[in-house]
């Protein structure tokens, strides 16, 4: 045997040019419909020279932005609002083409961002008001000023609410916004970006490149930026915070959630199956809010197993462009390998089989919804989020078993507490470590209502008056002449 000896910095040096060429084939941008596997769009990563204008008129219009009164913003934010519902269904379909999502839950996700363009447009200027401080010295109040551009870095479960949540807020505020999208949904990114301008926002205000993750790391460092968000992964989550943090950039992290959906012994029987109906199966499972794990006490076991394994054997495989189709194929092949890794795992450290969708004939990405029971927590999977149609099933004796598991994870985004007494069930919602509850329902959103989760599921807050002060200059004025003559 040839032993390879190799110095520490050649082995640095190795280690980094393997992470790059890993990194590099993370970013080549091409549209993939799930469906058929074929690829419809590919697109190129854009030269320094791209990069550079690109910063410099976002950074152009933040200056030119600051002279201006964010009222002009939010009657502007209304027409691209408008435009929006004008192109509904173009917007609509680029999106199933490209990750696969019933048509149907893309026309509402475009309604979704009409709704919270229109937030913003409604309560922008109003919310960003200075602030009166009553304080010992002088008049003083704060001012909610813009700070420069923001850099959004987005997944492709949600392609334009992702980035409305960021854009609205932020054009209201005046913070120009740089985009990098996911690598799947290139052409959803162009579109939102195309449709923003065509609503009549200056040139600058929404800028879409496809990014390569050195090129992200730039953009993160140059000091025309002042903001970072990103919603993803953990994995994508601890890199690009990494890098804001280095470079000392303000960032809020929505990274994943394995939301525990609590059913009490005293739950509507009827308000429990319309909140199953889809807490396992909207989006076909890949929404961060998604109920991943069902913990129900004792007595309402069966019940919930029933209700799942209906909804499941309820769904029809198909073209998500059809109207007729509930269960489309998942975003890509790549997602669905690692979702069937995860349940593979999850089998075989002991979880149970309770149902599983029939064998579907296509070449698409379809995974057959599962529903698992026996996961303990020496379970590989069992602090793990799976992305994708499985439902998870916990039996506990009792609420406080119940609240001990759902706080029993490292995540901690979303929750749901269904029960018919709703004093009792807001003061479980406030024992759960998360960062939302819903009582008698799964996960909502709407522009109104704050967005976000403690723990690994990240930090910060996106949408209402929250999101929108998100990468906002508090900046304190005070009148300090009455104390020069004291
Ligand atoms: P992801 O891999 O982290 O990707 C998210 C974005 O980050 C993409 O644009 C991706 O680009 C980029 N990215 C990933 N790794 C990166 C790195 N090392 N350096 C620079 N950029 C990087 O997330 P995903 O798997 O696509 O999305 C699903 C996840 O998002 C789930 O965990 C879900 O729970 C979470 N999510 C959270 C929320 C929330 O509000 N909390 C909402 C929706 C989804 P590429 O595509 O080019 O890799």
């Amino acid at each position: 045997m040839k032993l390879i000896v190799i110095n520490n910095q050649e082995w640095r040096q190795n280690a980094i040019s393997l992470r790059k060429e890993a990194e590099q084939a993370m970013a080549k941008y091409a549209s993939v419909n799930p469906y058929t596997n074929e690829v419809f769009a590919t697109y190129e990563n854009p030269t320094k020279d791209h990069v550079e204008d690109s910063l410099a008129l976002a950074h152009a219009l933040y200056k030119k932005w600051r002279h201006e009164d964010p009222s002009v913003r939010a009657e502007t934010l209304k027409k691209i609002a408008a435009k929006f519902q004008e192109k509904r269904a173009e917007m609509a379909k680029i999106m199933t083409l490209e990750m696969g999502k019933k048509l149907s839950e893309s026309l509402e996700e475009v309604d979704i961002c009409i709704g919270i363009m229109n937030y913003y447009a409604d309560h922008g200027p109003e919310l960003l008001q200075p602030v009166d401080l009553p304080n010992p010295y002088g008049h003083a109040y704060y001012l909610k000023q813009a700070t420069g551009v923001i850099m959004a870095c987005e997944p492709w479960n949600f392609p334009l609410y992702q980035v409305i949540r960021v854009f609205a807020p932020n054009f209201v505020v005046g913070n120009p916004m740089l985009l990098k999208h996911a690598h799947n949904v290139p052409s959803s990114a162009n579109m939102a970006a195309k449709l923003v301008r065509a609503g009549g926002a200056p040139e600058g205000s929404l800028i879409n490149l496809f990014l390569t993750y050195d090129q992200l790391d730039e953009v993160i460092a140059d000091p025309r930026v002042q903001g970072v968000a990103l919603t993803g992964s953990e994995r994508g989550g601890q890199s690009v915070a990494e890098n804001a943090g280095k470079n000392l950039k303000k960032s809020t992290m929505e990274l994943g959630g394995n939301d525990a959906f609590i059913v009490l012994s005293d739950a509507d029987p009827a308000v429990l199956k319309k909140a199953l109906s889809d807490a396992r199966s909207y989006n076909n499972g890949q929404v961060c809010t998604s109920s991943k794990r069902m913990i129900v006490v004792k007595d309402r076991y069966e019940e919930v197993l029933e209700d799942m394994k209906e909804v499941y054997e309820g769904l029809k495989w198909g073209d998500p462009l059809l109207d007729e189709t509930t269960l489309p194929p998942m975003n890509s092949e790549s997602s669905k390998e690692k979702l069937q890794k995860q349940v593979d795992q999850a089998i075989a450290g002991g979880a149970k089989v309770y149902y599983q969708y029939p064998e579907i004939d296509s070449k698409g990405a379809f995974f057959r919804p599962i529903i698992l029971t026996n996961v303990t927590k020496d379970n590989p999977v069992f602090d793990q989020e799976m992305f994708g149609p499985v439902c998870v099933v916990y039996k506990v004796e009792d609420e406080d078993e119940a609240i001990e598991l759902a706080n029993d994870s490292s995540y901690g985004l979303g929750s749901s507490v269904i029960s018919s007494d709703i004093q009792h069930a807001e003061e479980v919602a406030a024992q759960i470590e998360t960062g939302m509850t819903v009582i008698n329902g799964r996960w909502i959103t709407d522009g109104s209502l704050p967005f976000g989760g403690v723990k690994k599921s990240g930090y910060g807050r996106e949408l209402s008056p929250l999101g929108l002060e998100a990468f906002v200059n508090e900046h304190l004025v005070i009148d300090f002449t009455d104390q020069n003559s004291k």
